[in-house]
């Protein structure tokens, strides 16, 4: 075959390969992308499918919680969870309860004031004559009246005209009646508060420390229960005052300075008169928000004002049952805030007070079923790759076979004709020769004839030899066993070849221990020979020293064929033995060969149940041994010797005699 072919075979192999392999491969990985990108787009897809569902479902919730809220506050309840304060004001009237949650009010409501004109005479005599004994006898009097409001005006003149008097100490138990003293105001503050501030005021003037603490606790006490309705201003005044004493601030101090700071922003925005209309609204007081629920009806304003503490105990966690069912988490908007990733409700859309965002869960756990799919699915699409890259290779393999057969099949018939036209050329020389020398003395004409017949002889081999090789192939050769002396059989092959023209300048030596009787097809086992020694003559090379030898060996005879030329690598032993292969050595030297001699020599082997060894070593020679059993042979299915299996052939036993 020409090398250029050859290179073109090879191409075509890879494309081959590239189609049978690289596309199926490249197909397979595209569309392992595709679905591993679809199946990512699903997963997306069923959660924010689930979770807008839940988000459904939590917002209804939600909605119905707050409408509870908003039922209860219709209902006139007042008795709401800590947190929350009802909250409703007509006209200038503002009312909360529960009313210690807040610590002021926007305005507060006007109680009775104390009269003024009891008190002008002795008022008279404190301020213009500056007798404040004379004033305190007066205002004395005066506190026995049987009317509270006159009463409680001179007991707060005669502690003051005390006080002024330097008296102090006889001015607190003049406060003290005054003390549970409710519904009266001097000059806009409750009656009470004056009372039990000016006690802390005369504590401190008297410098009794414990005392004055203990008042200041009281005073801010009551602060806390918000016993008085006070405004802001009023309110932050006594109660730094209180501080200042040392009347620790309450632990809700910070709420209920929120729930009134809302209270207020609520009422200034909202005035109660109007047209009827209600509200939810997620009010920012300061750094801080409160849900607000209002109503405006019949010229009034009712709402309820809850912290954050409240919606997320009474809002929050009524929907935490369907959360947890859903399998979701939900976070409401914080100020102007953004919301977290997942299903967002906007306020406008629910009528919630909040924008609200829900979200799986525990995304990880929710996406590792899908996670376990798609691998499972790369798992097989990698199985796929495998056993497109086996099959591609299996291709590749089986195609470079068959190219290499096709490759050995041509060099044969090449290798065949060669072997023909030598034998050919001689026969058609000696025969012209015959013709057109008719004088040709009688020695030189039986020269002639022999060669003649020599040629003929080679010819005739030649054919047998390929015609049997066939009908091995095809396993229709037949082999008739006889037993002979194989020793004898030996010493006539080598007789008959050392006739031969290329084995005239060999020694051909034959050693043996004694006759040994086989089972044999001895033409097969002459041929099989034969084609060693011929081997032994051709890969000589310079040496001309060969040496057959026939040796017992307990069951088994061996006869050896051993040359001293070029030898074999050891890579290339056991190739040697397929059809149509010739050694690199033999190539590279130009030494003519079909390739099929040792193929024959195996299945004449395998046929009698005997094996082939061979010994050799490159540049020193080898020894081929065809090694044959004594016992009788049973012709059934041949059981190769393990070498050139593939080449099997089919055995027909024929025995005669
Ligand atoms: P052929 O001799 O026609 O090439 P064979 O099947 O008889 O075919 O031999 C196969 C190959 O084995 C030969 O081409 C040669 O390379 C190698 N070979 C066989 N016998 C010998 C030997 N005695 N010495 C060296 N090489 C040998």
């Amino acid at each position: 075959m020409f090398p250029g072919k050859r290179w073109s075979s090879a191409r075509s192999i890879a494309a081959l390969f590239v189609l049978a392999t690289g596309v199926p491969l490249a197909t397979l990985f595209w569309l392992g992308w595709r679905v591993w990108e679809q199946d990512r787009a699903l997963e997306d897809q069923q959660i924010r499918q689930r979770v807008e569902r839940a988000a459904d479902i939590a917002v209804a919730a939600l909605e119905r919680a707050v409408a509870a809220s908003e039922k209860r506050l219709a209902a006139g309840i007042e008795d709401w969870p800590q947190g929350a304060v009802v909250v409703s004001w007509h006209a200038q009237a503002v009312r909360v309860r529960p009313a210690e949650r807040v610590a002021y009010l926007p305005v507060s409501p006007s109680l009775p004031r104390l009269p003024d004109a009891p008190f002008a005479a002795a008022e008279s005599l404190e301020f213009r004559k500056s007798d404040f004994t004379g004033a305190a006898a007066r205002y004395s009097e005066l506190a026995h009246s049987r009317d509270p409001a006159v009463r409680a005006g001179a007991l707060l003149r005669l502690a003051r005209s005390l006080r002024s008097a330097g008296r102090l100490a006889e001015a607190l138990p003049a406060y003290a009646p005054l003390l549970s003293v409710d519904g009266l105001a001097f000059e806009g503050v409750p009656v009470s508060l004056v009372a039990r501030h000016a006690r802390c005021a005369v504590m401190e003037a008297l410098n009794r420390t414990s005392a004055l603490r203990e008042e200041a606790r009281v005073l801010a006490a009551d602060f806390e229960r918000s016993r008085w309705a006070l405004t802001r201003a009023v309110s932050e005044l006594y109660a730094a005052d209180a501080a200042r004493w040392g009347a620790a601030p309450s632990p809700k101090h910070a709420e209920r300075e929120l729930l009134a700071e809302a209270v207020t922003a609520l009422w200034q925005g909202l005035p109660a008169s109007g047209p009827d209309a209600s509200g939810r609204e997620w009010k920012n007081i300061g750094e801080e928000n409160v849900a607000v629920l209002w109503r405006r009806s019949g010229g009034g304003v009712l709402a309820l004002v809850a912290s954050r503490q409240f919606v997320a105990a009474q809002w929050l966690n009524a929907v935490g049952g369907v959360l947890q069912q859903e399998r979701v988490k939900l976070a409401i908007q914080e100020g102007s805030g953004g919301l977290p990733a997942g299903a967002i409700r906007r306020a406008a859309d629910t009528g919630l007070p909040w924008n609200v965002a829900v979200a799986s869960e525990d995304p990880a756990a929710e996406r590792a079923p899908f996670l376990m799919r798609r691998r499972l699915l790369m798992a097989g699409f990698g199985i796929l790759v495998l056993l497109s890259l086996l099959a591609g290779y299996v291709i590749f393999r089986a195609i470079s076979r068959e190219l290499a057969v096709a490759r050995l099949q041509s060099d044969f018939v090449a290798a065949v004709s060669h072997e023909f036209r030598t034998p050919l050329t001689s026969l058609r020389q000696f025969t012209d020769m015959l013709r057109e020398h008719c004088g040709l003395s009688e020695e030189r004409r039986d020269l002639c004839y022999e060669a003649q017949a020599r040629a003929t002889g080679r010819l005739t081999r030649l054919v047998e030899s390929l015609l049997d090789f066939g009908r091995m192939e095809g396993g229709a050769r037949l082999y008739h066993f006889q037993r002979h002396d194989c020793a004898q059989l030996v010493r006539d092959v080598v007789e008959e070849f050392r006739r031969e023209p290329q084995a005239a300048s060999f020694d051909i030596r034959v050693t043996g221990n004694g006759s040994a009787d086989i089972e044999t097809d001895a033409e097969a086992l002459g041929r099989a020979l034969w084609n060693l020694l011929d081997n032994a003559v051709k890969y000589s090379g310079e040496n001309r020293a060969i040496e057959v030898a026939i040796e017992r060996r307990d069951s088994e005879v061996a006869i050896s064929a051993c040359d001293h030329g070029l030898g074999i690598p050891a890579h290339e032993q056991a190739a040697i033995f397929r059809k149509f292969q010739r050694g690199e050595e033999a190539r590279k030297r130009g030494i003519q060969g079909t390739g099929i001699g040792l193929a024959m020599v195996d299945h004449i082997m395998a046929a009698h149940r005997g094996r082939v060894e061979l010994r050799s070593e490159p540049g020193r020679g080898s020894t081929f041994t065809l090694v044959l059993p004594t016992r009788k042979i049973n012709h059934g299915p041949s059981r190769r010797a393990g070498r050139n299996q593939e080449n099997a052939p089919r055995m027909n036993t024929d025995e005669h005699g």
